[in-house]
């Protein structure tokens, strides 16, 4: 687990192991923490100075029990350490187990060219504008939270599950969403203890990763066995993206070979009794499918998988092609979005809905008015959020969608000149 590879980074870091895992003081591993072997225990401990037990968290279990069995033991000369060295509370990251095992070893020296980088980073670093955490700019799963916004604006506040991956952003500014988690795959499981108690129809949200990694089985399973009526909406954007972007069953690259390892293959098998897929970008199909499971009179699960695929994935397949086409001279279309200044009232309900980076506020070119105005920025995929928003929410009539045409053909450049003449 995590742990283990802390340790072994730490020891890699102060010489003492290599990255393979050889390392130069002896380790006990508990891949099992209950119950333990208190003969195991003692055997390792025996004839050792000191000990040190890297356990997360507080109270100190494994500490205390590990005493307890080596005093049981008689195996009294060695000496353990535990939370005098490493913190009470808070996560073990790496840099917190080396700090822990440096001074355990005495060599605390070799940490401070680390500290003393980081101090420089952070020195160098401090004049920049904070970024706080969020979607990238064009992610699939931001649309469908600013279809649960539009729905929770109009018929209240419900339950929802959340999960880990990228989704779990939108327990953020600006949307809020997502009561509790309880770990990878694991949202649907955790909310069919929460489910019967609710007076409204819960929702949980899960990727397509959590759903492979366990939800499946956990979740899915669990809820259609027992029969448990609630909303179970599936991110199928392609990959497990939050760890990086790792392959799937159900990724794109392998849908088309294998299709039998589909997601919807997969609930169909387990008999999930209702089941609807939506494309992620439009917002009001999303929402209305939403709405439509929420009042659905038929009892049991109901899956909603939204499809869009990861846009950090995307981008890199699309960079090189986009490349490609420009060291040949060949005709490439990039759609862009934009806000007319003009109408614009300044009310940023907009971005509220959205939290895309690209959607912003510039001054409002207007003298009489103060409100700054929403603007899109450089970086803006197209993918065109914002304007569905305002469609959706019936916010304004404010947005625009440009096509920018580079490498034009004679027949684009015709009509542009034509379009130059006739519209003022
Ligand atoms: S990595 Fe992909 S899924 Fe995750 S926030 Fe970015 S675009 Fe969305
Ligand atoms: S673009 Fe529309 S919704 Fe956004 S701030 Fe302007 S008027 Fe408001």
């Amino acid at each position: 687990g995590g742990m283990y590879n802390a340790v072994i980074r730490a020891l890699q870091t102060l010489g003492l192991a290599d990255a393979f895992g050889n390392a130069r003081v002896p380790i006990y591993c508990l891949n099992v923490t209950y119950p333990l072997v208190p003969e195991e225990i003692a055997s390792f401990c025996a004839g050792k100075r000191e000990v040190l037990i890297v356990e997360e968290g507080q109270p100190a279990y494994l500490e205390d029990a590990i005493l307890a069995a080596l005093r049981r033991a008689d195996v009294n000369a060695v000496k353990v350490r535990g939370k005098d060295l490493l913190p009470l509370a808070g996560e073990y990251t790496g840099e917190v187990v080396l700090t822990g095992i440096s001074k355990f070893l005495g060599r605390e020296q070799a940490v401070a060219p680390m500290r003393s980088l980081k101090e420089r980073a952070a020195q160098l670093l401090s004049g920049l504008p904070q970024r706080p955490p969020g979607f990238c700019v064009g992610c699939p799963e931001r649309p469908v939270f600013s279809a649960m916004k539009i729905i929770e604006k109009e018929s209240g506040k419900y339950h929802v599950s959340a999960d880990i991956g990228c989704h779990l952003f939108s327990t953020l500014p600006p949307f809020n969403i997502g009561n509790t988690v309880l770990g990878y795959g694991l949202g649907l499981a955790s909310n069919s203890a929460v489910n019967p108690a609710m007076a409204k129809r819960t929702v949980t949200i899960m990727g397509d990763g959590g759903f492979w990694h366990n939800g499946l089985t956990t979740g899915v399973a669990n809820h259609v066995f027992n029969k448990n009526d609630g909303i179970l909406v599936i991110m199928k954007n392609g990959y497990s993206s939050a760890t990086g972007t790792q392959e799937l069953p159900s990724s794109p690259q392998h849908s088309d070979t294998k299709e039998d390892i589909s997601i919807e293959r997969a609930l169909e098998g387990i008999g999930v009794p209702w089941m609807k897929t939506v494309h992620n970008y439009h917002v009001g199909e999303v929402a209305k499918t939403l709405k439509e499971a929420m009042a659905s009179k038929e009892k049991g699960l109901k899956v909603i998988i939204a499809e869009g695929e990861c846009q950090l994935e995307r981008q890199r397949k699309l960079r090189p092609v986009v490349a490609e086409k420009m060291k040949k001279g060949e005709r490439h279309v990039r759609v862009k979005y934009g806000v007319d200044e003009d109408t614009c009232t300044g009310d940023h309900s907009c971005i509220r809905l959205s939290g895309c980076p690209t959607l912003t506020i510039k001054d409002n070119p207007d003298p009489l008015r103060n409100d700054p105005v929403a603007t899109v920025i450089d970086g803006c995929v197209g993918y065109g959020l914002c304007g569905e928003n305002a469609h959706a929410a019936v916010l304004c009539p404010s947005f625009y969608r440009a096509e920018v045409i580079q490498n034009p053909t004679w027949w684009d450049k015709l009509v542009a000149r034509f379009r130059g003449t006739a519209v003022h």
